[in-house]
């Protein structure tokens, strides 16, 4: 997606070798309109497919899949990432490792909101090692929903999580794919 990668090329700051700050239209202030776009670009790609819920991970995944999910016309779940164990029976819950973190925490979903007979597409603001794609994915197999993709804004290529879970079968659709980062060069992308 032209724009986005526009985006990232003039506002996206890398900071290491593997973290892409992208807070002034993404993950902090949040520019609507492009998420208005990005939202029309996954309705795009994931046209003919039957969704009914859109579930995503708190917290920098739930703007986006708002706006996403007008043009769905279908409600959006958050999975909650809590620190509580011994949780009662009403929920599922995955573990995920936090890329930006580096803990493990337990996301929930209630069983009331997914559950057989959902068809659903996870949308996160980022794809790494792809640990929270995967747990959004364990929840819906949990379920026994249906899994139709991933729709992901930002894809680090140069991490092993889409390969793996695209080899897994899972159709994951990323808006811009990032190639490499470099802190006084910037971004390249997979398709340039
Ligand atoms: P993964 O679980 O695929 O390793 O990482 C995905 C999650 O970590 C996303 O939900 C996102 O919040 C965060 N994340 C991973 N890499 C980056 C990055 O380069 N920049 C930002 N802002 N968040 C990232």
């Amino acid at each position: 997606m032209e724009l986005l990668k526009e985006r990232i090329r003039r506002d996206g700051k890398v900071k290491g070798t593997d973290v892409l700050k992208v807070d002034s239209f993404l993950n902090h202030q949040m520019d609507v309109e492009l998420f208005a776009e990005i939202g029309k670009e996954f309705k795009r790609r994931f046209a003919g497919c039957e969704i009914n819920k859109i579930l995503t991970i708190e917290a920098s995944g739930i703007g986006i899949a708002c706006v996403v999910a007008q043009y769905f016309h279908c409600p959006v779940i958050f999975a909650k990432k809590t620190q509580t164990k011994n949780i009662a029976g009403e929920v599922y819950t995955s573990k995920v490792e936090s890329f930006t973190h580096g803990r493990v925490y337990d996301i929930i979903v209630a069983k009331e909101f997914l559950g057989p007979g959902d068809k659903v597409l996870l949308i996160d603001d980022f794809l790494a090692n792809g640990a929270a794609l995967e747990g959004l994915a364990q929840l819906v197999k949990d379920a026994g929903a249906e899994l139709v993709g991933g729709g992901i804004v930002i894809e680090k290529a140069f991490q092993p999580g889409g390969d793996r879970l695209r080899a897994k079968g899972l159709r994951i659709e990323a808006l811009a794919r990032v190639q490499s980062m470099n802190e006084e060069t910037g971004v390249t992308f997979a398709d340039d």
